[in-house]
Formats: C-alpha cells, structure tokens, sequence
C-alpha cells in the first residue's frame, strides 16, 4: 500500500446501513475547499476556507440547486488533525440513500474515495501514530470485551510502544559506541564496556522475557479464550459444540445487526469471549481420535486453556477414572479441566449422583449434563466464566495482544542472545554491531521505525472503510 499524499480521500465512517446520523469524512489538502463549493451556510457569513478550524458549522449540502441534505461540518487543520491533514467531518441525517448521494458528490467534486484504514495509514505516516498504536485503534474498534478494549486503550497510549523506546534507545547508546570503536580499529580501543553491555543485553532480555509472557493471555483477550472438547467417539463432543453455540445465536440474534457468521465458533459469556479450537474435526464425527490419530487430537488439546473431557453417563466410575487417568498425562497443570459426564437423561439419577460426587472426591471438576437436552448447560457456561477470567495484574501494564509483536520480540530475543554469546566470546565490535542492528530492527518493526510495503498493506487492509 502506497500513500498518495496528494490526494483527498473521502468515507462514510459510520457503520453500513440506516442510522439517526452518519459521518462522511474528507482528509486532505483540499478536503475543506472541496467540501465549501458544496456547502451553504444558513448564516451566510464566510466561507468556510475562511473559518477558524475546530468550529462546527450549520447548513446544507447542495448539488448545484438541490439541497441534498441539512447537515453539520467539523473543520480541522493540519497538522492537528486525526491523520495530521486537512479535516472534514459532515454528519448527515442516517439515510442510505443521503450517504451514498453525499459520497458520490464529494467524489465528483474532487475526492478519492477511501481505501480500508487509509485514514490511520495517513496519520502513520504523518507521525501522528506509531505502528503498533495504528493497530491498537484496529483492536479498539473490534474489541468485543471490557479487558480488550482496555488493553487495547492502553496500546493507543503507546504502552508497548513506549516500553520498546527506552529499550532501544539505551541499545542504540551502545551501537553508537561500538560504531565509533570500528573508526578507530586500528588502535584496537574499547568504547562500549563490554560488561556494562552484558548487563543492558540482559536486562532487555528479561524485559522481553517479560513482555512476552504476557501473550499468551494477551491473545486470550482478544481473540478469545481457547477451549477444546475432547472424549471419546460419540459421546456427545458434536452435540455440545452445537448447543453452547446455539445457545450464543438466541442470544445474539436479539441484538439487532449483529449475525453469527463473523463470530462463527466464538460464544460470548459474562464478558469473555470463549474460541473453540479445532471445531471442524468435532463437527465431522469420522474424525474422531481414532480417525485422525491420537496425535492430532492431542496437537489441538495442547492449544486449549480449558478442556471440556466428556465421558459417558452409561459408564462405571471405575471406567471414567481409568479414561481420565490416561487423559490427564495428557494436559499441563496450567490447562483447566472440566469434566462432563454426559447423557445424563440416558442414566439413572443414582448412578450420575455417584459417578459425579467420585470424580469430584478425586479431585475433578465435574458435572453432569445433558447435551441434547440441554441439562446444566447454565451451569457449564457459569464454570467457563468462572475458569477463564483473566486478572491482569496490577505490576503489569503492558500486555502483548498482538502475534506479529510477538513473532519480533522473539526474534530480537534470538539477536540479543547471539550478542551475549558473542560477549562471552569476545568477539570483534563489527561482528557485535551485526546482531545488534538486528535485534534494533525487530524492536522498530513493533512501532513501524523499520516497516515494508508488504506488512503495512497487511495491517491497514484489516481496517474498516473510512477509519
Ligand atoms: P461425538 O462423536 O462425540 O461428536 O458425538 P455426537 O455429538 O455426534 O453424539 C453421538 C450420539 O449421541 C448422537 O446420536 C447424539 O444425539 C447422542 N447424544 C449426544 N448427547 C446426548 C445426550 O445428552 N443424551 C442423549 N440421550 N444422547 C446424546
């Protein structure tokens, strides 16, 4: 994605479809002239390339005699703006039929209609936002839960941006010193204090050690907390997956506009977002463990924060230990373990009672329910918010959300270890610089000092029209 800085570009920056009022938004050198030749104050007093910017202006949108719309107009100027351009915002009366008349007349007049997150791209490259910060306003914007907006809020501050810049800033100190030792090599002098450069490594190291550790919640947050069904072959894993996810459509159908598709296999419960992983092997039920090899089944259980195990009503609670025992090998302490027992409509009240108070006497989280019939899935959804609350800790302010973050913290991770080995092997200042450059590289991917077409087309084409 390229940026044509000369261009005005024009976007209806409300959602799609019919409101109380949308917002068309201009950015660009003549987003003020364009939008005055269309522009009819009802106090005829000054043009609008005339008006202080930061006003609010009354009047309506006319195509050459015909008033298309009474509307209101923000101004702002450079370099004080959202994208650090020229800025108009007309809101209009929420017709379809007003928004689409009013783009198109901006466009006749003079302005390009948009590109996804061209706005933000804009004002990325006029300095306003660094990289990371563009992103966070991505996450705002599709943040579905209190934790991820706040996350998110917290990013478009410069949270991570911020803690990256004081990393950098202090290796950049020591590059400079070792760049100035490569001038005099012949006299074979030392600039950068190779212990105190050990310790800034590893300082930064633990830092990223840090930053890193708080992905995996961080990606719990906005993507949602992963779960998996696991059991044996016709147990039942389908015919949960369904109704805890049609559960999730009955409820949200009633909020107007919103649709299933776009949040397919993502149920949303006091406030979390719950992704079950790996769905379409549950869904098929050839594939089951055995079908697709017992390997397999375990790869996608490993990605799971909490597992739903479903054993069979019908079974001995002798058998149910037995499976368990071989399952949990299986899983990590930090993985959550919920146990079903399933079918319960298919047993007598008695022997669920026992099997249920066994597996909890042995430690399990168990409960009886009926998938098909939907028993006790209140009750399991009450366990799965209970489980998969995320406590952000107070002494953590910054929370990696975002994998291409930390794909690059990695990496630089890698670098500064190649540098700390280098150290220890006393290696010449140039060899040093290498890896250091390196490692400074991946850090100024994050905030986009170091970015290519390629990565910023990717990021800012995830964006709405008009933001
Ligand atoms: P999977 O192989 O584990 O995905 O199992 P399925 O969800 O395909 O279910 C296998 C069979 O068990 C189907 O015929 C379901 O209707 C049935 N089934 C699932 N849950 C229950 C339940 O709670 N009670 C009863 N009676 N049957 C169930």
């Amino acid at each position: 994605m390229t940026l044509n800085n000369t261009t005005t570009i024009a976007a209806i920056a409300t959602p799609p479809g019919m409101g109380a009022i949308a917002v068309i938004r201009l950015s660009g050198s003549k987003a003020i002239e364009i939008t005055d030749k269309l522009f009819r104050p009802v106090k005829k007093k000054k043009s609008l390339l005339e008006q202080a910017p930061y006003t609010i202006h009354y009047g309506s949108i006319m195509d050459g005699n015909r008033e298309v719309d009474q509307v209101l107009v923000s101004l702002f100027k450079a370099p004080h703006s959202y994208t650090g351009e020229d800025v108009v915002e007309i809101s209009c009366h929420g017709s379809v039929v007003i928004q689409q008349q009013l783009l198109e007349l901006f466009v006749r007049n003079g302005a390009q209609l948009a590109q996804p997150g061209e706005f933000t791209l804009r004002a990325f490259m006029n300095g306003k936002i660094d990289l990371s910060q563009a992103e966070a306003i991505a996450d705002l914007i599709a943040s579905t839960n209190e934790t991820a907006r706040r996350v998110a809020l917290n990013q478009m501050r410069g949270g991570i941006s911020n803690k990256l810049a004081e990393l950098r800033n202090e290796l950049l100190k020591f590059t400079a010193l070792v760049e100035l030792e490569l001038d005099f090599s012949e006299e074979d002098v030392e600039f950068a204090d190779r212990t105190e450069l050990t310790n800034l490594i590893s300082t930064i190291i633990a830092e990223i050690d840090k930053l890193s550790a708080t992905f995996s919640q961080g990606n719990a947050i906005k993507s949602g907390i992963p779960v998996t069904i696991a059991g044996k072959p016709n147990v039942g894993k389908s015919t949960l997956l369904n109704r805890l996810l049609n559960e999730e459509k009955a409820i949200v159908s009633e909020i107007a506009g919103t649709t299933r598709d776009t949040i397919e296999d993502t149920i949303h419960l006091g406030g979390i977002n719950f992704r079950f992983i790996d769905t379409a092997g549950i869904r098929h039920t050839t594939d089951t463990i055995e079908s697709i090899g017992i390997e397999r089944a375990y790869n996608k259980i490993e990605k799971a924060r909490i597992v739903l195990y479903l054993t069979d009503a019908l079974c001995t609670a002798n058998e149910v230990i037995e499976e368990l025992n071989e399952f949990t090998k299986r899983i990590t302490s930090s993985q959550k373990l919920i146990v079903l027992v399933n079918k319960e409509d298919k047993s007598t009240q008695n022997h669920v009672d026992e099997l249920t108070s066994v597996l909890n006497q042995k430690g399990y989280n168990a409960l009886a329910i009926s998938a098909k019939a939907g028993h006790n899935i209140d009750a399991l959804q009450q366990m799965l918010i209970d489980l998969g609350k995320i406590d952000i800790p107070e002494n953590v302010d910054v929370i990696v959300t975002n994998v291409r973050h930390y794909n690059a913290l990695i990496q630089a991770r890698e670098s500064l270890t190649q540098v700390i080995d280098g150290l220890k092997a006393n290696i010449s200042g140039d060899l040093l610089a290498v890896d250091i450059y390196q490692a400074l590289d991946y850090l100024g991917e994050i905030t986009g000092e170091i970015s290519n077409d390629e990565v910023l087309g990717y990021i800012f084409s995830k964006f709405c029209i008009g933001k």
